[in-house]
This record gives C-alpha cells, sequence and structure tokens, in this order.
C-alpha cells in the first residue's frame, strides 16, 4: 500500500513504528494508502530544521523570496492537472472543484510575491531636532500551520505563502484526511527554490497538533477548521504565548427578499449548498426565505436538484462528488429526519451511489432556530429553509447566529442590501453573490465563534499576522550638542 511520509529538511521522511492512518478513495469507498503520523519526536525533528534554515532564509532578499513563489507559481500551473486529480481521489470534489480551489489558492501565491511592497515601512524625518523615526516589519520566526480537510491545498496556501514570502519558516500539519497536495506542494517548493527546512509537512492527528502547540520554538500558529478544534488552539497556543489565528466552522444563511429574481436566487442556492457536497465553510446551509418567495424559491430548488449529477469526482461528468469518510457521510445523513416539525422536501439518502460515501442532496424546509438541522454546523449536502415574514427577522436570524462566517442576500434593493451590509453580524458578506469568498488582496475570516483572534487570515491580515514592527528612532549626533540630561526624551 502506498505510503505518505513527512516532509523534513526538504526530503521525504517516512516514520515506521508510528501510527499509521488510512487514507480512503470516498467515491469507492476503498483505502488506497496509508499516511504515517507523527509523533512529538517528528514534529521536534520538523521545527529543528524549520529554526536552522530560519536565519539564511530571514536574510534572503526580499526580491529573492518573491522570485520563488513566481516560480512556484508557474510550477503549479504547469502541474495542475495532476495536483487537482490528486485532490480528487483524496478529497471526493469534482477535478472541475480542485481546479477551481487551486486558481483561488494561486491567488494568494501572486500576492505573497508582492509582499515587497506590502513590507514597506514608514518613516518620519527630523521627529526631533537631528532625530529620524523609522518602522521596519520583521519576521516571527518559526511559524506553524494546522489545516482542514476540505482544502487541501488552497487553505495551506492562506497560511505559508505569506508566511514565507515575509521571511519565516514553516511547519504544515495538514488534515490525516487527504494528506498527498501537502507532500506535493513540498517538492515544488523545493524545485522553484526554497532551501531545505524553511517549508516542512508533519503529516498525522491531535498528537502532532499538541507537539506543535507545546514547542517553545513556534512563535505563532494558523489554524484552520471546526470551532471546538479552533477554540482548544487559539486557547492553548495563546495560553504558551504565541501568536494564534484559529479560523473555525459556519452556518451561513443566505436571505431571500420577495423582490429577488426567484430564478437566480434558486440557481445560487443550489450551486452553494450543495457544491463540493457541502463540504466548505462558505457554503450555504441555511435559506432564509421571507415573505411570499418561500413557495416559488423552494419550488426552484426542488425542480433543479434532480438535474445535480452526483458520482465519482474523477468522472468529468460529475458535478458533486461524496464526502469525506463514511462516518462523517453517517453523521449528515442523521440529520434528515431528526427534527420534530421540520418537512423533508427531498431526501438525498434516496437515490446516492451505493460505493462509496454518497449523499445525494438534500432540501430540509420549515427548520428553525432549536432544531439540531438549524443549529448544528452539517458540512454536508444539506440545505435548510426557514420561513419568516419580515427582513428584520431575517437579519435577527443571522445577527444571533453563535457563527458570523459568511452571509447573503438576494434581492433587487440597493438601499436594502446597503441596509443589510451595515448591520449585519458576519465577516463575510455577499449581494446577490452566495459565496463570497473574498479576493487575496483582502483578508479572509469570519465573526463571533468562525473566528478566534485579532486577525483575518491571507491578504494584508496575513502580512500583519506573520510579522512584527519594530520602530527605530536615530541620531547621527553632533558631539557639540552631547549632554547629560536625566528626562524623559522629548521631541524638540
Ligand atoms: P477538524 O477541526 O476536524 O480538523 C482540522 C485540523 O485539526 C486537522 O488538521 C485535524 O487533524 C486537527 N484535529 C482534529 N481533531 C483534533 C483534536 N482533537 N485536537 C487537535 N487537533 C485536531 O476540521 P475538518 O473536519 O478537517 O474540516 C472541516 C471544518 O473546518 C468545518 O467545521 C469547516 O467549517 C471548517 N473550515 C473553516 C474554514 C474557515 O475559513 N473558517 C475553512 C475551511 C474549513
Amino acid at each position: 500500500m502506498r505510503r505518505i511520509g513527512h516532509w523534513i529538511n526538504g526530503s521525504t521522511v517516512d516514520s515506521f513504528g508510528s501510527p499509521e492512518l488510512p487514507v480512503f478513495d470516498p467515491a469507492t469507498g476503498t483505502q488506497q494508502a496509508v499516511v504515517v503520523a507523527a509523533t512529538t519526536a517528528e514534529v521536534r525533528a520538523a521545527v529543528s530544521a524549520a529554526r536552522a534554515a530560519y536565519p539564511a532564509w530571514r536574510a534572503a532578499s526580499l526580491s529573492r523570496r518573491s522570485e520563488v513563489m513566481f516560480q512556484f507559481r508557474e510550477l503549479v500551473d504547469a502541474n495542475r492537472k495532476e495536483i487537482a486529480a490528486l485532490i480528487s481521489a483524496e478529497h471526493g470534489k469534482t477535478v472541475a472543484d480542485a481546479l477551481g480551489e487551486l486558481a483561488r489558492g494561486i491567488e494568494n501565491i501572486e500576492f505573497a510575491a508582492g509582499a515587497p511592497a506590502l513590507l514597506k515601512g514608514g518613516f518620519t524625518e527630523q521627529a526631533s531636532t537631528g532625530v529620524d523615526v523609522y518602522s521596519i516589519r520583521q519576521p516571527l520566526g518559526v511559524v506553524a500551520g494546522i489545516t482542514p480537510f476540505n482544502f487541501p491545498a488552497m487553505v495551506p496556501m492562506w497560511m505559508w505563502a505569506p508566511a514565507l514570502a515575509t521571511g519565516n519558516t514553516f511547519v504544515l500539519k495538514p488534515s490525516e484526511k487527504d494528506p498527498s497536495a501537502s507532500t506535493y506542494t513540498a517538492e515544488l517548493l523545493k524545485e522553484a527554490g526554497v532551501p531545505d527546512g524553511v517549508f516542512n509537512v508533519v503529516h498525522g492527528d491531535k498528537v502532532a497538533v499538541d507537539a506543535i502547540l507545546d514547542h517553545p520554538d513556534i512563535v505563532a500558529v494558523s489554524f484552520v477548521g471546526s470551532t471546538p478544534i479552533a477554540r482548544y488552539v487559539y486557547e492553548t497556543a495563546t495560553s504558551k504565548g504565541k501568536r494564534c489565528q484559529a479560523l473555525g466552522g459556519a452556518k451561513n444563511h443566505m436571505i431571500v427578499l420577495p423582490d429577488a429574481d426567484v430564478e437566480m436566487a434558486a440557481d445560487a442556492a443550489v450551486s452553494a449548498g450543495y457544491g463540493s457536497a457541502g463540504e466548505r465553510c462558505m457554503a450555504v446551509s441555511m435559506v432564509v426565505a421571507v415573505g411570499d418567495v418561500a413557495d416559488p424559491l423552494i419550488d426552484a430548488i426542488k425542480q433543479r436538484i434532480p438535474n445535480v449529477k452526483v458520482g465519482d469526482g474523477m468522472d468529468s461528468a460529475s458535478e458533486m462528488g461524496p464526502l469525506i469518510t463514511r462516518e462523517h457521510r453517517d453523521k449528515v445523513a442523521s440529520y434528515i429526519g431528526s427534527d420534530e416539525g421540520a418537512t423533508v422536501v427531498v431526501d438525498g439518502r434516496e437515490g446516492a451511489p451505493e460505493e462509496g460515501f454518497f449523499l445525494a442532496p438534500t432540501l430540509i424546509d420549515d427548520l428553525r432556530p432549536g432544531m439540531k438541522a438549524y443549529d448544528d454546523e452539517i458540512f454536508g449536502p444539506v440545505l435548510g429553509v426557514t420561513r419568516v415574514s419580515t427582513y428584520d427577522e431575517a437579519v435577527r436570524l443571522v445577527n444571533e447566529n453563535p457563527y458570523g462566517n459568511g452571509t447573503a442576500i438576494f434581492t433587487r434593493d440597493g438601499g436594502v442590501a446597503r441596509q443589510f451590509q451595515f448591520e449585519v453580524q458576519a465577516g463575510m458578506v455577499g449581494i446577490n453573490v452566495p459565496i463570497p469568498v473574498p479576493v487575496a488582496y483582502y483578508s479572509f475570516g469570519g465573526w463571533k465563534s468562525s473566528l478566534f483572534g485579532d486577525r483575518h487570515i491571507y491578504g494584508p491580515e496575513g502580512i500583519d499576522f506573520y510579522t512584527q514592527t519594530k520602530v527605530v528612532t536615530s541620531r547621527w549626533p553632533d558631539p557639540a550638542t552631547s549632554k547629560v540630561d536625566l528626562g524623559f526624551p522629548q521631541t524638540r
């Protein structure tokens, strides 16, 4: 069976004797590989390599680090079909969707290639007589990233691209469920000219995560995953004095107002609810139908569902693939019919391929807060609908929800859309756009239980996260003006 090892100090490291975890083909349900799970010793080896590589990488010129980003971008582009197939084979998403993930990931490489412009500091001449003051941004040191299964190439790029471009060295702990994209990335980074030890990958589970959180040489941790683990990582990392940004789960509401274009809103709800089998943190999981739009909207969604082609992600005819594991598929399926008072309009347990971890698109009407399928992040192809009478009720639902990742409104009324943007409690807002993932030159992040920490990920806030500012006050003195002065320095 194929073994997937760690990547430490520029080469693959197997780890016989460590626990091995299965990697499945979700489309067939068969095991296709094993990934070795790092012990504390292996995490330490990766951190040592990153620490040893730091002084030289930190001293590399900004243009050298940018050049590496440009080289990597070309290599990913040249190999994108192979990488997309690798992602699809382990994650289950369609190859087209994996190519989309890569395209959005590459945006972050392009942004990071422009890091020199973003690292510019400020300069004040003559702050006091003969005194200049300037600020510079410097890297933090060895930083770590811990990532989820649902974007095995893109989410790591959100982290390592700005981290490396700003001069840090990196230890990545990707999801154990689809680990190959990270190892492939490591090989391409080496080919792009990244020196050994600058980028390391340790595979594994909680043991590896805890070893990262415990390690005194890791100064910052970026995490993306579910809310309970995000909270744990944030609390643990910060209690040990590390800088931390931990992005969690979501329950994204899409409000449809009575004046919306119903056909357009139905297309958006189906695309955003069932794309990638609903395993996106920006997926729409609740449609909030306001007033008399509910019946025509639900009819329009229902009509579209039978046309969604569910099948092996590697088959170019498929539009929606399987879920990541059997356990996850069963958990998602358990929400169907679980709430009294809710109406299952389309049951995805019927008509899904038998083999593999499939569940077909499911639509549940009449959900309300307090019901399990409303309150939980299901993370599968289950779209809920809740009916409300007014815009105010709809916004209250979003604002009272514990999550605040993304939200969207569908309307033709610019004034209402603007009011929504002003008052809604979420980090990313779509206006007639169902999945408002910010472009790379903005930053990504939710509010409330969707993010722990004070900086969003990638974009300008990513550059902030991976750098620290130093302010230099400088004087080239004239010996004639030298004297003892015990007073607090003042500008004169
Ligand atoms: P997860 O929380 O189970 O795993 C994320 C990472 O944490 C993995 O690397 C995993 O190995 C590790 N981990 C798991 N259990 C752990 C434990 N007990 N202690 C320490 N580490 C542990 O998440 P997942 O199932 O891989 O991904 C899906 C989740 O990620 C969803 O909740 C989704 O909303 C969220 N997500 C959020 C964003 C965002 O930007 N906010 C983006 C993508 C995914």
